[in-house]
């Protein structure tokens, strides 16, 4: 099985990353997907691009050497209230938008409070993943957020660059992994470049996601097609909500 979007990749605008957004389009194209995701960090985080950026991600063509761009944020959450740092407003223009927990943003807390904080931004209706939720940094009940994203129609991450630069995880992902295959929660496989050689690398979380038994049909980025279908459901529910 091959998946064919990147639903996680930097810029340097995002100033700890280090190709252009023309570089990561390129490498897409050699490694053989269809499209990728842009998600720069939300502008808590330090180094991260000033919130102009994301509304005008519309000057960008959408498509690039070949292959599709998405228009993305990996925002922040900022306390166990599960506020986030882009508004509604600037969510809604998104295609996708992940929420995660980063380190300088939101203080590892317990492991409850990390739970709670997490169970509260899927509960923002702009919030359609959770990126490097198996963070060992900060422990999380995997059944319960698996549980809510599942009931919610939101995807959790197992996210390809952990297995090299979050310590541990090669032990926290199959956990993740087998709750999201128990409680059928959709998942997205996420390189986390934030280089143009590790566009579409998925040699880490692939084989996890596959051997802890999640369908692949539950991966929502498998394909171009599937991530589309993904993409427009979630975008139906954030115009229920709205009305
Ligand atoms: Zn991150
Ligand atoms: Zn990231």
């Amino acid at each position: 099985m091959k998946i064919k979007v990147d639903t996680h990749t930097h810029s340097i605008a995002s100033i700890h990353a280090y190709s252009t957004i023309d570089e990561l389009a390129k490498s897409a194209r050699k490694a053989g997907l269809a499209g990728f995701v842009i998600t720069e960090h939300g502008p808590a985080l330090q180094g991260a691009p000033h919130r102009y950026y994301f509304g005008n991600l519309k000057v960008l063509p959408r498509r690039l050497c070949g292959v599709y761009l998405f228009h993305g944020a990996e925002i922040n959450i900022l306390d166990t209230a599960g506020n986030v740092d882009l508004s509604a407003a600037e969510l809604s223009a998104l295609h996708f938008c992940m929420a995660g927990l980063h380190e300088g943003c939101f203080s590892p807390h317990s492991k409850e409070e990390n739970t709670e904080a997490i169970i509260n931004a899927l509960k923002n209706p702009y919030v359609d993943a959770i990126s490097h939720p198996a963070n060992p940094a900060f422990p999380v009940d995997y059944e319960a957020i698996a549980g809510t994203a599942a009931g919610l129609g939101k995807a959790l991450e197992i996210n390809n660059s952990s297995f090299r630069v979050r310590q541990g995880s090669a032990e926290t992902c199959p956990v993740l992994a087998e709750w999201c295959a128990k409680k059928n929660t959709p998942v997205c496989i996420g390189s986390d470049a934030h280089y143009r050689g590790d566009v579409g690398k998925f040699d880490r979380a692939l084989p996890v996601a596959l051997s802890a038994g999640i369908k692949p049909e539950r991966i929502i980025n498998r394909t171009l097609p599937a991530f589309v279908e993904f993409i427009e459901a979630r975008h139906s529910a954030h115009n229920r909500d709205s009305n």
